[in-house]
């Protein structure tokens, strides 16, 4: 019954260490958020002691009887804010819940048709080295070289061609929303299954402020800890009986053992957060500082110093910065933020000249900033200082003045206070 930092002062050390980097640090990460405190409370509970192999009320084990009335409730919840018939709340995370919907209706060798990795895809969707490319064949899709949007007369003309099994609408770095209707179509030509992985944009389709793919795909994937604010993990949907009894099945006893009830407890508490105005309120800041973001970062100055923003706006919670024809490239420029005290990622842009480890992008986005309360003014604010940074003059003078608008504006929002 010692504490974590007598027990172990290494580790909570450490731990201490990175809840001050995320309280002074602008978190710009787009698949990144802040959990509310209530999910942290359920992700470290007694539930972390509880075996559970089975579902709800079928249970491989003894003294479930909460345990299921915590899964129920993840379940029930989760449908309600989809509008989806079945729901599967045990995936560890998001790879895990594709590689469960693809074990579910897959057999090794079929193929399958996803977004290039390259061009804005997941590993899951079919990376060579990833089980997805290793145990079918894949055939990718492009984003075109003219508008950077994905190019739907190549899905279809691939799909008519490769005839899929299954055709996989989903992204980790694509700016605008995709037509999921038109996947649809496409899929319903060639036969093939559609699965949508909405794990980046989960947050905002429960929000009501982007299409709901659960009314165009046989299966839906998400996780639950990027734009959606909850523990790290992973959901299955479906609406159909026939898919959610071969999808339970290849999530448990397919791929999994014992689920993660405090994981599950915790996706629970934060599905029941997404259905507030609160949460729609934070959905809505999201996407208006994407978008001051998108429109900062298109300012003469920068595209004169070769910084460009891919499609020339957004649709979603993220940016994608195009350094192609920048002296700076991907690496530098998230050296750059980090050492302002903004965290991003660097990104490979479509067609990118530059090696994966270095890039010609930046992924940008604004959940985790918006989660910390962040308005119009607050975004301006960091797009201002992003645009600083990036521009051709920077310099270590404008770094230090930089700095300190970092500073002000992470201590003008306070995150986990009570931390
Ligand atoms: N699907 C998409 C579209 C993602 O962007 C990600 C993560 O970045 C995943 C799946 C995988 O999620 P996880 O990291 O929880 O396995």
């Amino acid at each position: 019954n010692r504490s974590l930092a007598d027990t172990d002062p290494e580790v909570a050390t450490a731990i201490g260490a990175e809840l001050h980097r995320q309280q002074s640090t602008l978190e710009m990460i787009a698949s990144e958020n802040f959990a509310p405190v209530s999910v942290l409370s359920a992700q470290g509970s007694v539930l972390t002691n509880k075996y559970a192999e089975g579902y709800p009320g079928r249970r491989y084990y003894g003294g479930c009887e909460h345990v299921d009335v915590i899964e129920r409730l993840a379940i029930e919840r989760v449908k309600g804010l989809f509008g989806a018939g079945f729901a599967n709340v045990q995936p560890h995370s998001g790879a895990q819940a594709n590689a469960a919907a693809m074990f579910a209706t897959l057999t090794p060798g079929d193929t399958i048709l996803g977004l290039d990795l390259a061009h804005g895809g997941h590993l899951t969707h079919g990376m060579k080295i990833n089980f997805s490319g290793k145990l079918y064949h894949v055939v990718a899709y492009h984003v075109a070289e003219t508008d950077y949007r994905v190019d739907m007369a190549e899905v279809r003309r691939l799909a008519v061609e490769h005839k899929p099994k299954m055709i996989v609408a989903g992204w980790s770095a694509y700016p605008r929303q995709l037509d999921f209707a038109a996947f649809r179509q496409i899929a319903d030509e060639v036969g093939a299954l559609l699965l949508v992985d909405m794990a980046h944009f989960a947050g905002l389709v429960a929000a009501g402020l982007h299409p709901n793919p659960v009314e165009h795909a046989d299966i839906v994937t998400t996780t639950t800890h990027k734009t959606l604010g909850g523990p790290r993990g992973g959901v299955i949907l479906t609406n159909s009986p026939e898919l959610a009894k071969k999808i339970n099945s290849a999530v448990f006893p397919g791929q999994q053992g014992g689920p993660l009830e405090h994981v599950i407890a915790a996706k629970a508490v934060s599905f029941k957060v997404a259905a507030s105005e609160e949460f729609a309120d934070r959905q809505r800041r999201t996407l208006t500082g994407a978008k001051i973001l998108a429109e900062r970062l298109s300012a003469p100055e920068l595209a004169a110093a070769g910084v460009r923003v891919l499609t020339g706006g957004t649709d979603v919670h993220l940016v994608l910065v195009d350094l192609r024809d920048s002296e700076l490239d991907g690496r530098q420029a998230e050296d750059r933020l980090h050492d302002l005290g903004i965290t991003v990622n660097r990104n490979a842009v479509p067609f990118d000249p530059r090696p994966p480890m270095v890039t010609s992008g930046l992924r940008i986005g604004t959940p985790a900033l918006a989660t910390r309360g962040f308005d119009t003014d607050a975004f301006t604010e960091v797009a201002d200082i992003i645009a600083g940074a990036l521009s051709a003059d920077f310099d270590e003078a404008r770094a230090a003045a930089l700095r300190d608008r970092v500073a002000a504006l992470a201590d003008k929002y306070p995150l986990y206070p009570s931390l």
